[in-house]
């Protein structure tokens, strides 16, 4: 049964990846009481895990979690409120109520939703047997148990071109391999290809789905399939690397929020079908993709709803 409301803030923010972190930081300052959300008991979302955040605008070299844990000790410090459940439903009649997890409620009177994506699955056979067990999404955690080894990145867009450099890197002095199997011509920023292009360990194979991961207790191959002829092939290999996009997290919010992609739909303004319910980084329909425009909207966002919450907007 649901625990009766409480209402200590006035903005809540869901999601502690770069987009959260920042926004909770910046409506404390301004002054706001800030509660913010994160369910999954790891700051930083997408770059919880990455090595090395590329195109950073500031010096020096940031693992995701050191710039999450950066963000979040710079929120504490101003005042932010820190919940570690997920929030569960949002519900938008006269007033706004959240649920948690652990059932509790909350009355803010305005939201922020930053509750970022996770790694869309492949959907081939293998994928989940093989969880742990040859099949990784961390590049970073799991490329050293690969030295002298070969792997296989699947996908073309920023992400895993930043994890098949990161393990080119980790494997060059071993002598081990990366194949990066594309189904479309890169999508990466030209910088990172040419840094790929670079490596003498990486190769590509084009126009070429991944349709299953097999082996013996533990990786030994994908199947592929050409998307143009429809040929067949067997890629003998020791790890398998699937970064093929991003799906947004929605199912707490209302549907009326969403647009067609399933991401919460809201312009530049970053401002929802419902005018006290904001958007910000990875769960908006639109987003550019790095880590820094994650940051500023949720700066932004948070200036937005200071400024409603201000009788300003
Ligand atoms: C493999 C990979 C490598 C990348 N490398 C770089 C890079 O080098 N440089 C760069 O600029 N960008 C990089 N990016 C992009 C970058 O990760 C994203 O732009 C950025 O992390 C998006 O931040 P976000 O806060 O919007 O979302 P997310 O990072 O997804 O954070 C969302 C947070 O919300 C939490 N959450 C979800 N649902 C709920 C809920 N219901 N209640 C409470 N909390 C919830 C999640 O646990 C998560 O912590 C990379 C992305 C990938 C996939």
């Amino acid at each position: 049964m649901t625990k009766p409301l409480k209402n200590l803030e006035e903005i809540a923010v869901i999601g502690g990846g770069l987009a959260g972190l920042s926004a909770a930081r910046q409506a404390a300052r301004l002054g706001r009481l800030v509660t913010l959300f994160e369910g999954s008991g790891l700051y930083g979302g997408l770059v919880a895990t990455i090595g090395e955040v590329d195109d950073l605008p500031f010096p020096g070299t940031w693992s995701g979690q050191d710039l999450a844990m950066h963000l979040y000790e710079q929120a504490r410090k101003v005042g932010v409120r820190v919940v570690e459940w997920p929030v569960e439903r949002i519900t938008n009649g006269d007033r706004i109520e959240l649920i948690d997890g652990s059932g509790t409620g909350y009355k803010p009177e305005a939201v922020i939703i930053a509750t970022g994506g996770s790694l869309r699955k492949l959907g081939a056979p293998g994928e989940e047997e093989f969880a742990g067990r040859g099949v990784s999404h961390c590049a970073t955690c799991d490329g050293g148990f690969y030295a002298g080894k070969h792997v296989v990145v699947i996908g073309g867009g920023d992400g895993a071109v930043h994890e098949a450099l990161t393990l080119a890197k980790a494997l060059s002095a071993s002598g081990g391999k990366v194949t990066m199997v594309c189904r479309s011509p890169l999508s990466a920023r030209r910088e990172h290809i040419d840094k790929l292009d670079a490596r003498d360990n990486v190769r590509f194979v084009w126009d070429s789905e991944v349709t299953a991961i097999t082996g013996e207790g533990k990786v030994q191959a994908i199947a592929t399939r050409d998307v143009k002829t429809g040929a067949a092939s067997i890629i003998a290999c020791d790890g398998v690397f699937p970064f093929i996009g991003i799906e947004p997290v929605n199912h707490f919010a209302p549907a009326a929020l969403l647009g067609a992609s399933g991401h919460v739909a809201a312009g530049a303004d970053l401002l929802t079908a419902d005018k006290r319910i904001f958007v910000a980084g990875a769960a908006r329909s639109g987003f550019g993709g790095t880590g820094i425009e994650a940051m500023a909207e949720g700066v932004s966002a948070a200036e937005a709803a200071h400024r409603l919450l201000s009788g300003k907007l």
